[in-house]
């Protein structure tokens, strides 16, 4: 017996082959115009993007973690700042208020939606604030996976203490709460269009969605080096931090499918939770969520042996990853970042740090057949 073709952890041939017409016809019309920069796609693709999500304003950036670093900087946000930040995330988050400045403090994470631990968060604020070196100054919630984190309650934990609320919503472009798609929560919100997203480009990009037209304003100039409205007056210091045409024109092709692949993907999570629930920890969604499944993501059992678990899998043609191997409380380069303050020591991180050992994710991507998800739960059954 021949062994069938290994199912695709993430796939961007079968999604290229349904719209390849539309690509090079956008592409074509990029290459005519040489309009590379600050072509009409990029302010086209921003139209788009504020109606799919429902917001006043997108800029488009050149990746997630520039819109990120572009919203912190729109804020001032530097040193003698602490910005809040769970510790189980993809390492952007963090990376970039060390790149300010600031200071990055770790808070843990829910056990069941793996995302911010709220009364965590409140404690942490609080440490802060007693040892009085630090300002709080912003809560950046991740919506781990594809599932919006609890946003009514961080916009209340942020206006409380007067704190910019912003959503890192690279692996979420689509997902909703109560009614209100990602892009209207928090201040602004961050989406990355790194090919395995959500809503993926060929290469690196990213977006800033806000409803505050202050805020968009100054995300403008900041992508283009803090450029005022004339080319050559400076009002601040900025970034090269622009969308190119070429990405915002592949963009555009893309978006008209991400409505049908979100239902897609919503259909492979319901099988894969029906074919694994009881032999490990499959994901929720919490109450008025619409999971957009950028990651399907399950908790093996304690003291599973997840290297065999993934060996099993792979001899079956089924790959697995692992987000993330390391809480970022132990990344070398963010370990220091706390040295000689009272956040050194405890308190410490237990959610993340076990998830970092259980988690795997399996194949998630919206052209998965019915078959490929049956082997794909067949395969996890056999090996756990
Ligand atoms: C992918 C990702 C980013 C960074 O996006 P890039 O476009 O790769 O810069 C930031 N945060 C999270 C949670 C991500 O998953």
């Amino acid at each position: 017996m021949t062994s069938p073709r290994p199912v695709a952890l993430f796939d961007m041939k079968a999604q290229q082959a349904l719209i390849r017409a539309e690509l090079d016809r956008r592409l074509a019309a990029v290459l005519d115009s040489g309009a590379f920069i600050n072509g009409p796609e990029v302010r086209e693709l921003e139209a788009e993007l504020a109606r799919f999500a429902g917001c006043a304003h997108a800029v488009g950036v050149s990746s997630g973690t520039d819109a990120l670093q572009i919203a912190m900087m729109a804020e001032g946000i530097g040193r003698g700042d602490a910005v809040f930040l769970p510790a189980f995330t993809y390492t952007a988050t963090a990376e970039v208020p060390l790149v300010l400045g600031a200071t990055p403090v770790f808070v843990d994470v829910d056990p069941v939606t793996f995302n911010l631990d709220l009364a965590d968060l409140e404690r942490r604020i609080a440490l802060v604030l007693k040892d009085g070196k630090l300002t709080p100054r912003a809560v950046v919630g991740v919506d781990l996976f594809g599932l919006p984190a609890d946003w009514p309650a961080i916009e209340a934990i942020c206006a409380r203490h007067g704190m910019f609320a912003l959503d890192d919503a690279a692996q979420a472009f689509g997902a909703a709460l109560h009614g209100k798609r990602l892009g209207r929560w928090g201040h602004a919100t961050a989406l990355s269009f790194y090919p395995t997203k959500t809503l993926g480009c060929y290469g690196d990009g990213g977006a800033l969605l806000t409803d505050d037209a202050d805020r968009a304003e100054l995300y403008r100039q900041l992508r283009t080096h803090g450029e005022g409205k004339s080319r050559y007056e400076v009002l601040r210091t900025g970034m090269n931090g622009r969308l190119d045409t070429m990405q915002a024109a592949v963009l555009l092709a893309k978006l008209p499918l991400l409505e049908g692949e979100l239902a897609a993907r919503t259909k492979v999570a319901a099988a894969y939770a029906d074919g694994l629930r009881g032999l490990v920890q499959v994901p929720t969604s919490i109450p008025g969520a619409e999971h957009a499944w950028g990651l399907y993501s399950i908790l093996l059992p304690e003291g599973a042996d997840r290297a065999r678990v993934q060996e099993a899998m792979k001899a079956e043609g089924v790959p697995s990853g692992i987000y993330y191997p390391k809480p970022l409380h132990h990344q070398p380069a963010y370990a220091a970042a706390h040295a000689g303050s009272i956040l050194a020591g405890p308190p410490p991180l237990p959610v993340s740090e076990m998830l970092c050992h259980r988690i795997l994710s399996l194949p998630m991507h919206p052209y998965l057949t019915a078959e490929e998800v049956a082997r794909v739960v067949a395969a996890v059954r056999r090996a756990v």
